[in-house]
């Protein structure tokens, strides 16, 4: 074959299929024309994920009729005009291309007044045939209709993912253009439905909020090293390994190994939600590097990696609020909590325990020397078997009587088991009764607890959860859709976490799910972690009903001597050593 042209329509289809990959694409370039045209709101609306249609609406400066035919002309753009300006870019765009590119492979129609004048313009075109342009009433501002994306180029089309994913990347980048400009409000709108909103002119640690949730609280600092000035939030999740960082440099979107590597530099574990925002001089950062891409160059990066670094490391030493509220310590076993059946049949309890273990093996130099009692009254604390203090009967076998004497101001508790004096740690005790609780309890299977009041979900989770509904179904969570938000209306029924937040349940259940892929194994040991911090402190004073409690579940248990991180969990100092250390035996 000779080397001939291609036709100026089919080399055009052929560049904008480089600039515009998918309906993202097309959003992304629309959404940020009307930032440069300084909007302060910004509707997006698409049908079926964009697949049939995206509709970009903004308050801004507007097209004068007579450029509206220029504006769909490839390389003609109002934001540059020569060699030295692009190193010095403080627009999104500058490449004259993204309209020109959209018009060659959909059907375009665009409608937009300026302030300047009484009647607006419109303009119509169908895979990169020229213009038909008209006069048009409309409002001052600009509203792009792209329909029918790829129509022209069924290959590219096939590319396309469901509009489940395509309409997941659009809410993704609707979401960061919120977060980086809070002032502005924006609005997306999924066949007909409103699924995400912000209001303009708020803080960004709102918006950040209506994206996160509230809890945990959202921490920030700042710094600047060299030529960048940079501010950071984060929202600490503890329990959760995943680093999710939204980075902004001159509030553009950019993914950025730097930024990232210098977040997690630091000691301490920096799992939960970032977001970095650095501004620099536009000649400090080349934007230039790959079009439509999120990459960017840093002149000195290694300035930009230091203050990020050392902003991050002096959030990481902050000690957090303790946002978890205290659980309750149910005596009585509600309806379908596990409720143990028997204690180890002809053991006395926790009689392998080692009475003050020491490495010497004396045990002398570890006797605790004074005692003091904090709460319980003598009368009070009169031997009474246990079983006459609880309120659902549990089968205990026939052995010694047991009393609890009261709680120490260090926060153990004291029994007397026959004779013998046992100290128990109730935050271990408790670790331990609820880790083989759950795990009895996910061992035969998953049941679901139903939320009183249904939980909103934070946008950034929904579409998470929107992934692998299936999977989370599977362990118990149920979630409803009404009006584009996405409701939490139950949550896997697992003993010990009835003070942890559905939200939290379902965060680190989502963390989970997604660095795993075996869901049996890891979810009741996850679960388990999630029960141990919502489990009893040390510091707690305990009523007698309470301690009683942990005593009777934690004889159930296969190991009742030690939490699950292997702490001991009870002392016991038995009559024995007591009679052979005051010389009566
Ligand atoms: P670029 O943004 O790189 O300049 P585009 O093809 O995206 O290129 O847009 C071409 C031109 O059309 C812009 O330079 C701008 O003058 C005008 N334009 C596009 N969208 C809008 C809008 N929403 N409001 C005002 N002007 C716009
Ligand atoms: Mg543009």
């Amino acid at each position: 074959m000779t080397i001939h042209r291609l036709p100026q329509t089919v080399a055009m289809r052929i560049a904008a299929g480089e600039v515009v990959e998918r309906p993202i694409s097309v959003v992304k370039e629309l959404m940020e024309n009307s930032l440069d045209a300084g909007s302060s709101r910004i509707s997006v609306s698409v049908i079926q994920g964009g697949r049939l249609s995206i509709v970009v609406e903004d308050d801004g400066c507007g097209i004068p009729r007579e450029d509206l035919p220029l504006a769909v002309e490839s390389h003609a753009t109002s934001k540059i005009s020569s060699i030295e300006d692009l190193d010095a870019i403080a627009t999104l765009g500058y490449r004259g291309e993204a309209l020109a590119s959209v018009a060659a492979v959909s059907r375009l129609d665009i409608r937009s007044r300026t302030n300047q004048e009484d009647r607006g313009a419109w303009l119509r075109m169908e895979g990169g045939s020229s213009p038909e342009v008209d006069e048009q009433n409309c409002r001052v501002g600009t509203r792009v209709q792209v329909d029918d994306l790829f129509f022209n180029l069924p290959a590219r089309r096939k590319f396309l993912k469901s509009a489940r994913a395509e309409l997941r990347r659009i809410t993704k980048v609707v979401q960061e253009f919120s977060v980086a400009y809070p002032s502005v409000a924006f609005i997306l709108n999924s066949d007909g439905k409103k699924i995400y909103e912000t209001q303009g002119a708020r803080d960004r640690v709102d918006v950040l909020k209506g994206l996160w949730g509230d809890e945990p609280e959202i921490l920030t600092s700042s710094g600047a090293r060299g030529p960048y000035s940079v501010i950071l939030w984060w929202q600490r999740i503890s329990k959760v390994s995943r680093v999710s960082v939204m980075a902004f440099v001159n509030g553009r979107r950019v993914e950025d190994g730097t930024i990232r590597a210098a977040i997690s530099s630091g000691e301490t574990h920096p799992g939960g939600n970032w977001v970095v925002w650095v501004e620099t001089p536009p000649d400090e950062v080349d934007v230039n590097v790959h079009p439509a891409k999120t990459e960017v160059l840093f002149r000195h990066g290694g300035d930009l990696f230091a203050a990020v670094r050392d902003g991050a490391t002096s959030m990481k030493g902050r000690s957090l609020p303790d946002w978890e509220s205290r659980p309750l310590l149910r005596t009585g076993s509600p309806a379908g909590t596990y409720v143990p059946k028997y204690a180890p049949k002809g053991e006395s309890l926790f009689r392998g325990v080692d009475p003050f273990p020491s490495p010497s093996g004396s045990g002398d130099d570890t006797r605790p020397r004074t005692f003091k009692f904090s709460s319980a009254p003598a009368e009070e604390s009169s031997p009474l078997p246990v079983r006459e203090q609880i309120s659902d009967p549990v089968e205990v076998d026939e052995g010694p009587h047991i009393s609890y004497l009261g709680q120490l101001n260090s926060g153990y508790l004291v029994f007397d088991d026959g004779g013998d004096m046992v100290l128990m740690d109730p935050h271990a005790a408790h670790e331990r009764i609820n880790f083989e609780r759950i795990k009895k309890r996910c061992s035969s299977g998953y049941g679901t607890q139903n939320l009183a009041t249904p939980v909103h979900l934070p946008p950034t989770m929904a579409s998470e959860v929107d992934h692998m509904e299936a999977r989370l179904a599977s362990v118990g969570f149920v979630f409803s859709v009404g009006d584009g938000e996405t409701l939490l209306e139950g949550i896997p029924d697992v003993p010990g976490c009835s003070s942890v937040s559905p939200v939290d349940m379902l965060r680190t259940t989502v963390a989970a799910l997604s660095e795993n892929t075996d869901t049996g194994e890891i979810m009741w040991l996850k679960w388990a972690t999630l029960a141990c911090k919502a489990s009893v402190k040390l510091t707690w004073k305990l009523s007698r009903e309470e301690a009683v409690a942990l005593w009777r579940d934690l004889i159930c248990c296969e190991t009742p001597s030690a939490c699950p991180h292997g702490r001991p969990a009870v002392l016991r100092l038995s009559s024995d050593k007591m009679a052979s250390h005051f010389e009566r035996s």
